[in-house]
């Protein structure tokens, strides 16, 4: 998630935020879950005041393509929110926001069309590197 985004949401859980465990290892997933994140933020965050026992998040990211969302000290009202979230993010792209769908190509990741295209394009450029490398090698300055 890029840095403006993370600041954007830790902006909005000062309480639940409040461990230093987000600041230190980040918010594990892509940009466009970041609606998502910061409702489920917004809803926890204002039942803290009135909670001796005060919410604490230990991690966000994605597995297996969708959103996971850690917590301590969560009543039954956080935890239905929490599942709300998570669901939430198995129809949303996880790169722009926009509605998306669990894709499994030995990766999952959930994404719109134009994001997963994109997302395989990059993996294959990567992939084919190491062999255009080698070519390069073997041709040295022969141009064919
Ligand atoms: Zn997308």
């Amino acid at each position: 998630m890029r840095k403006e985004n993370k600041d954007l949401l830790l902006a909005a859980g000062p309480t639940i935020f409040s461990n230093g465990q987000i600041q230190r290892w980040g918010v594990d997933c892509s940009n466009g879950w970041l609606g998502i994140l910061l409702e489920l933020v917004n809803k926890l965050e204002s039942r803290q005041s009135t909670k001796s026992n005060k919410l604490v998040v230990l991690q966000i990211k994605e597995k297996f393509g969708t959103l996971r969302f850690y917590a301590e000290n969560v009543t039954s009202q956080d935890a239905l929110d929490i599942k709300i979230a998570e669901a939430a993010s198995i129809h949303t792209c996880e790169e722009c926001g926009q509605p998306g769908k669990l894709k499994n190509d030995g990766w999952m990741r959930t994404m719109c069309e134009p994001c997963f295209e994109e997302w395989v394009s990059i993996r294959n450029k990567k992939a084919d590197a190491p062999a255009n490398e080698a070519l390069k090698n073997f041709l040295g300055d022969y141009k064919p």
